[in-house]
């Protein structure tokens, strides 16, 4: 299989670090049972499973955000922006980065930047395998709405200079949601073979 993209894997918020989360927020509720998601901690562990597939694949990646500690959005955008100015026409980037929803609801989103073709191709791809993936689960569409913590994570969306996808990978604020899909390897490795097929999709058709 021909590489055509550099994938720009970016773990949204920060690790845990000898037991301490980085990132305030970002978390689920202490559920009844003592147990509590890390945003940043599923994050890693979905770019992580990625990182496994797409070198087996021989399918080029960069994690641009490898460290534990929370890295700025704005570093974020600049280690992406300086691969996109490396690439080529033979090696195309493109920015994923993976988060979690919270705020009340249920299911999967996939966010890109307003206005870039590209970005929505991907979009669509990435809707397509999780919807294949995930034929039980909640696919919301245009639910743009005014939450900040969402405005935070579209800073990368807006400021990278490659086709950009975000997804929300469900609500860790929904017990159902959070203990069947975020807290589980099986709902890990779900969530992780939905974007490993939409990038093999793009890889073999392009965007
Ligand atoms: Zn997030």
């Amino acid at each position: 299989m021909a590489n055509k993209y550099l994938w720009l894997l970016d773990n949204g918020h920060g690790g845990v670090i000898d037991g301490l989360y980085q990132t305030p927020g970002k978390r689920s509720p202490l559920w009844s049972d003592g147990s509590i998601l890390y945003e940043g901690e599923f994050n890693r562990a979905i770019i992580n499973r990625l990182v496994e597939m797409l070198t087996i694949d021989h399918i080029n990646y960069v994690n641009i955000t490898p460290e534990y500690e929370d890295i700025s959005l704005n570093e974020r955008v600049r280690r992406a922006n300086t691969y996109y100015q490396q690439s080529d026409e033979q090696l195309n980037c493109v920015f994923l980065s993976v988060h979690s929803n919270a705020g009340g609801g249920k299911g999967y989103e996939i966010y890109t930047s307003k206005g870039e073709t590209l970005s929505d191709k991907a979009a669509t791809i990435f809707f397509d395998k999780f919807k294949g993936e995930f034929p039980e689960a909640n696919m919301r569409v245009d639910t743009l709405d005014n939450d900040p913590d969402k405005e935070a994570d579209f800073y990368v969306l807006k400021n990278t200079k490659m086709p950009a996808v975000l997804t929300e990978n469900f609500f860790m604020d929904n017990e159902h949601e959070c203990k069947t899909y975020l807290m589980t390897h099986e709902g890990r490795d779900r969530i992780a073979k939905a974007h490993y097929n939409a990038i093999k999709a793009i890889e073999e058709f392009g965007l």
